[in-house]
């Protein structure tokens, strides 16, 4: 066996420290619960962030996964992709969209989605309708792209020069957003209920007075579902319930249910420019990822399956209503959709999260001093009842300090 030399004169560690991490070491994962390597297991209400909408090891993922991995793993995007052509039908069948276009992630959705954009208004003549309004407190990625998209102090400083041709407005405010609009505008981007920036529902009307905003002026309205879409909510997008399409989206995170995959979706004609040799990547669209995700489609898609998110989105909502109202010194609030859940706190969200591994509940922290709650969508009654009592001890045992 190679020996490593350990370099123990170094103070940065070998993994990169971009990470705050918890002390916690998962070995194993089975629908809603993992397992710690000391033998304890936890409740997992974060789900990787939204990305194990299907629980960990769910069979139908392993089989198709195992199934894939025993036949081919990688071909180039030179080649014929079965697999990726039968996930792009599924998301086409069950969408606005008329075109697909993989990834490895959301981050790398948001790239092509503003290339995208911008390639549209190009060919149509208009090289200078380059601007993509965007929101306060959104979220799109960690590439050069989805950094000065969000454009956040916390995410940008020191990565300067940003990428040009975001224009920054606060989140919600229609006024502006009308007055933002100019002929540099190329499209607006936001996500329907932002992840990382609290669980900020934007309201029905407010999308639907995007969508009539983009169609007076001509200009590309993309939703970033990276984090809400999948079923999160209780439709297999969120846009669904304001009864509006938008022209592209980004999905990502729960599609792929574990496996790295993520898509840009988009009508025919905001797709209209990408055409051979303007865009590509050498992993997006692998036969493993899109195995997978024919697997996740499968499941997500059914209407049944939606209806079981909704119905239990609303027993969770109501138990929550119910800790707020026991626990009032530890959360205020619960906002979100679906199973896309936020918890406004009291004390700092980040010992409610501590408070919550001792308890051995997983939630997940996010801006506005809210916890996230993303369960697995396949959680169970009695899942939901257990989580509620693990985050009433969580909450007993902070205001016992
Ligand atoms: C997670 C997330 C992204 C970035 O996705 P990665 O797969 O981490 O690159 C983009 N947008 C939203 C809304 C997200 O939640």
């Amino acid at each position: 066996m190679r020996v490593y030399i350990i370099k123990d004169d170094l103070m940065i560690p070998s993994v990169l420290p971009t990470y705050n991490r918890a002390p916690l070491t998962f070995v194993k994962g089975e629908g809603t619960w993992l397992t710690e390597a000391d033998g304890r297991r936890f409740l997992d209400l974060g789900a990787g962030i939204a990305v194990n909408a299907l629980g960990h090891a769910h069979p139908s993922l392993v089989a198709a996964l195992t199934d894939q991995a025993q036949n081919l793993w990688h071909v180039s995007n030179l080649y014929q992709i079965p697999q990726q052509q039968a996930l792009a039908d599924r998301l086409v069948a069950a969408t606005f969209a008329d075109t697909v276009f993989f990834t490895n992630s959301g981050t790398e959705a948001c790239e092509l989605a503003v290339k995208m954009a911008r390639k549209y208004w190009y060919d149509k003549g208009q090289p200078d309708r380059t601007d993509i309004i965007t929101f306060d407190g959104s979220f799109h990625g960690r590439s050069s792209a989805g950094i000065a998209a969000a454009g956040s102090e916390k995410m940008t400083a020191g990565f300067g020069p940003l990428l040009p041709g975001f224009v920054h407005l606060p989140w919600n405010d229609h006024d502006a957003t009308v007055a933002a609009i100019t002929d540099t505008t190329a499209a607006i981007l936001i996500e329907p209920i932002q992840g990382e920036g609290g669980i900020r529902v934007l309201p029905d009307q407010c999308l639907k007075g995007l969508r009539d905003l983009c169609d007076q002026h001509g200009i590309l309205l993309i939703l970033d579902e990276v984090q809400c879409g999948m079923g999160r909510t209780g439709k297999l997008f969120a846009h669904e319930w304001a009864g509006i399409e938008p022209d592209i989206m980004m999905v990502a995170k729960g599609i792929g249910g574990g496996f790295p995959l993520g898509a840009v979706l988009a009508t025919e004609d905001a797709a209209s420019g990408m055409t051979a040799g303007t865009h590509g990547s050498t992993y997006g669209g692998n036969p493993l990822g899109c195995a997978v995700g024919c697997a996740v489609m499968d499941h997500i898609s059914e209407p049944t399956f939606l209806a079981g998110v909704n119905r239990k989105a609303g027993l969770l909502g109501q138990k929550l209503e119910g800790l707020i109202a026991a626990d009032p010194d530890v959360f205020t609030t619960v906002q979100g959709a679906g199973l896309m859940l936020g918890l406004k706190c009291v004390p700092t969200n980040i010992d409610v999260v501590n408070a919550g591994y001792d308890n051995q509940i997983i939630t997940v922290p996010a801006a506005d001093n809210v916890i996230r709650l993303l369960p697995p969508l396949t959680i169970s009654d009695a899942e939901i009842d257990e989580a509620l009592t693990r985050l009433d001890q969580t909450a007993r045992q902070i205001q016992s300090r």
